[in-house]
């Protein structure tokens, strides 16, 4: 029987389902876009909102359940729900408490696709993101707030630029303006660090990424920390005053401090239908089960990589990883990351440029070249050749990316065998 007291990595392996006597050991698939009832009172309750239950897997399923309730207590929160991307995970987390002329705060070093959603297409939904970033001070970030800024939006480690989220600062900055802190937690996973604990209210993650691990399952997830005074501040009145779509809900006044996730299911999910399938939770749970180990494994492998790329002072001009002690970065990493550990991502720039690069991803034997990150197998990306090869060098460097930056996403082979493919690689450029 599940335990309180369990630790992530008993987590990980045990948590979200339990099997009951004589039932299947491993969490069974329902592939099952419904669930019976005896009576139609008993699904009139369901509708209510009165019982717990599913009725229609578009807004719930079992086997799906059973990997939300998995992750929100890995996350320590309150309440979870899966989506069928990383991007309906942020889009969804927005729009749950943003509408049209409603704006929101989001860090600067935002994934870009996160960017894109929440400059261009959200902006066009009428919902505007105001880009802050550290540099700022606190006077300029308060004065991007009016009374229809809704929450700010981080990444703990920020893709690409390994940025770590300054919690400390961007914590009491969010709550003295009555916002709600959304942390995306995709890099960091729930094993090297858990935002709610360092005072984020919400959680959403790529699963994509290092929770799924074997680059298998598109997927993504919000975990709601439960802890943001949605009354208190006043600014939220989706939350706090009746729904007219879900026959007068007030979220809560029903469900106190699971308001926010249950509005995003009952209300978002069943609107925009942007759901995971039970084969999708399934194979994450695969993941899931494992991730304490790989996501430690990828870290100290990853260490190692940048200390070595950090020795070839011959043809690379910068490497970037905050476990490195020489990082600006690692002060934070030390201690919002546990252990020091971040990820397995290291990016660097050769100084050969774009060529360079270039060569050096074509001269790897076992690294492959992919557009993904985080899972088990190294690969990297090279942006000026690959995601962003319709700029120029120049037009490269004005939106801050050198020619010759690569994104190295470091496996959990055994080192030797990844520092030998790089080095060989990096000769090939000699
Ligand atoms: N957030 C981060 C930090 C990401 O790296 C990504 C994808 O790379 C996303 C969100 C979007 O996730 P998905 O590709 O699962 O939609």
């Amino acid at each position: 029987m599940e335990d309180r007291t369990w630790k992530k990595a008993t987590l990980c392996v045990q948590g979200g389902y339990q099997a009951h006597n004589g039932g299947p050991r491993v969490l069974p698939i329902y592939q099952s876009t419904t669930y019976r009832y005896d009576s139609s009172e008993e699904l009139a309750k369901l509708f209510d909102l009165e019982s717990d239950g599913h009725m229609y897997t578009r807004i719930s399923n079992p086997t799906v359940a059973a990997v939300e309730d998995k992750i929100a207590k890995l996350e320590g929160g309150v309440g979870a729900m899966m989506t069928s991307s990383g991007q309906a995970a942020s889009l969804i987390s927005v729009l749950n408490i943003a509408s049209q002329g409603d704006n929101f705060l989001m860090m600067g070093n935002l994934y870009g696709g996160t960017t894109n959603l929440f400059l261009v297409t959200m902006r066009r939904m009428g919902i505007e993101a105001r880009v802050i970033s550290e540099d700022m001070s606190d006077e300029e970030i308060l004065s991007r707030i009016d009374g229809r800024t809704r929450l700010m939006f981080g990444e703990t480690i920020a893709n690409p630029s390994l940025d770590i989220f300054d919690f400390d600062r961007f914590v009491p900055l969010s709550h003295k303006a009555g916002l709600p802190l959304v942390i995306d937690n995709t890099f960091a996973t729930p094993i090297l660090c858990n935002p709610i604990a360092l005072g984020a209210d919400i959680v959403v993650h790529s699963t994509t990424k290092y929770m799924d691990g074997h680059a298998m399952v598109v997927g993504g997830v919000i975990v709601d920390g439960g802890t943001f005074d949605w009354e208190k501040s006043g600014r939220y009145p989706e939350l706090t005053e009746p729904d007219e779509s879900y026959h007068g809900v007030v979220y809560t006044r029903q469900f106190g401090r699971a308001a926010y996730i249950t509005k995003a299911r009952t209300q978002l999910m069943r609107d925009l239908g942007s759901t995971p399938q039970p084969m999708a939770a399934f194979l994450l749970n695969i993941g899931l089960e494992t991730l304490d180990l790989r996501i430690r494994k990828h870290s100290g492998n990853a260490l190692k990589v940048a200390e070595y790329l950090n020795g070839r002072t011959d043809l690379i001009s910068s490497v970037s990883y905050p476990g490195l002690p020489s990082s600006p970065e690692h002060a934070k990493t030390m201690k919002y990351l546990e252990g020091g550990l971040s990820s397995g991502v290291v990016s660097f720039s050769m100084k050969g440029g774009r060529e360079s690069a270039m060569r050096f991803m074509d001269s790897l034997k076992m690294a492959a070249i992919v557009i993904h990150v985080a899972d088990a197998r190294t690969c990297v990306l090279n942006p000026a050749s690959t995601t962003h090869r319709q700029l120029s060098d120049e037009m490269l460097r004005e939106a801050g990316i050198d020619p010759g930056f690569v994104r190295l996403s470091v496996g959990i082979e055994d080192i030797d065998d990844i520092i030998a493919d790089i080095k060989e690689a990096l000769d090939r450029c000699l």
